[in-house]
């Protein structure tokens, strides 16, 4: 029961190269963010899904059986995407009923149905008005209603709750993450937002120009990223990352100087912001650098070094008001959490 892009290319007709042999493949019943910066291919992604465009060469399967030209009512896809479209005539009760219409659902399952859909969605005050009656965040919960209240076995969520403010984020996040369970259904999700990501995916696939950076278990992808590209660009704020050379088991770089457990030779180390620690430590090297800014972020605090010509930043929940601008810090790397990328490739080593 698998879902499968094999070789999937798309070039569009001016000749940008939004996916490039991307192999992709999950289970149905999964969770699926596709995360990445703007313009590495994940909309582009989802509408091949869809079927709304068809790939230049590649196959998508799914279940074994090869889709890629199916046209897309065909395809049992529920679909949310940043420019959801309702039926302005419509109001909004007939616009989540219409796919139970078209299948022919008896009014008796559609009232049920739709009502059901409306409480999850709290939109059940809005069913007698027109879409031009709503705000965009109130559109956007009836565009999600409508992609599920048809129970697709795959929904396709591109961006879906980007015009929401933060509460109901919160709050649409947490109903996402029920309904995935009790719908038993796969979901393909389109997010800039890496909380979003971690908290819904059973696994993230990190695109980058059009190709698979990393596809893994948020936990994974968090603690073992495989290559540079995804170690600082998941996590807020972002892996310090040093480039340097290792000398009989001692990292130097431009500024900075500690023991590593990296063979001799050019490498990459990388440390996350929450895992510096602050003051001398037992058995660790340490490492004095002068603080250039103090951000509060409560209940964290960041502490901003400037470093081989880039920011080192230090998360820390402990309380640091007391320190100044210009004051130097002791830090201590602690080994154990390092991380090493090939200096030419960029690829995890360890
Ligand atoms: P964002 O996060 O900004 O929505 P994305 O990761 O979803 O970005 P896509 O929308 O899939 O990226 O676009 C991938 C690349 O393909 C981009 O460089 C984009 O400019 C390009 N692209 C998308 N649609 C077309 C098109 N119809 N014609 C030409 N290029 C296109």
């Amino acid at each position: 029961m698998t879902v499968s892009f094999k070789d999937v290319t798309k070039k569009f007709a001016d000749g940008t190269i939004a996916l490039d042999a991307l192999n992709l493949e999950f289970n149905l019943g999964e969770f699926i963010v596709l995360l990445g910066p703007s313009g590495s291919g994940k909309t582009t992604a989802c509408r091949l899904l869809a079927g709304l465009e068809a790939p230049s060469s590649g196959q998508i399967d799914v279940n074994g059986k090869n889709i890629t030209n199916l046209p897309p009512r065909m395809r049992e896809m529920g679909m949310v995407f940043q420019n959801y479209a309702l039926y302005s005539h419509k109001n909004i009760y007939e616009n989540i009923a219409y796919p139970l219409h078209i299948r022919k659902k008896s009014k008796a399952e559609i009232e049920k149905r739709v009502s059901d859909v409306a409480e999850l969605l709290q939109i059940k005050k809005y069913l007698h008005r027109k879409p031009g009656q709503l705000s965009g965040g109130q559109a956007q919960r009836v565009a999600v209603a409508r992609a599920l209240v048809w129970e697709p076995s795959i929904c396709l969520m591109d961006e879906p709750l980007s015009n929401l403010d933060a509460l109901l984020r919160l709050h649409m996040r947490t109903e996402l993450n029920r309904l995935h369970r009790s719908l038993k259904k796969t979901f393909v999700f389109v997010t800039h937002d890496q909380e979003e990501a971690m908290t819904l995916a059973t696994r993230i696939a990190i695109l980058k120009d059009g190709k698979l950076a990393q596809f893994d278990e948020p936990r994974t992808i968090y603690r073992e990223p495989a290559n540079r590209f995804v170690a600082e660009f998941m996590g807020r704020p972002a892996m310090n990352t040093f480039d340097g050379i290792v000398t009989n088991g001692m990292f130097e770089s431009r500024d900075l100087k500690f023991p590593v457990d990296a063979v001799d030779g050019p490498v990459v180390v990388g440390i996350r912001p929450e895992q510096i620690q602050i003051g001398a430590k037992d058995g660790a090297h340490p490492i004095s650098l002068t603080l250039d800014v103090k951000e509060l972020i409560e209940p964290d605090m960041l502490l901003i070094f400037q470093v081989d010509g880039t920011q080192l930043t230090v998360r820390t929940s402990d309380d640091y008001s007391n320190f100044e601008a210009g004051q130097t810090i002791t830090l201590s790397f602690p080994k154990h959490a390092l991380h090493y990328f090939d200096a030419s490739t960029g690829k995890r080593i360890r």
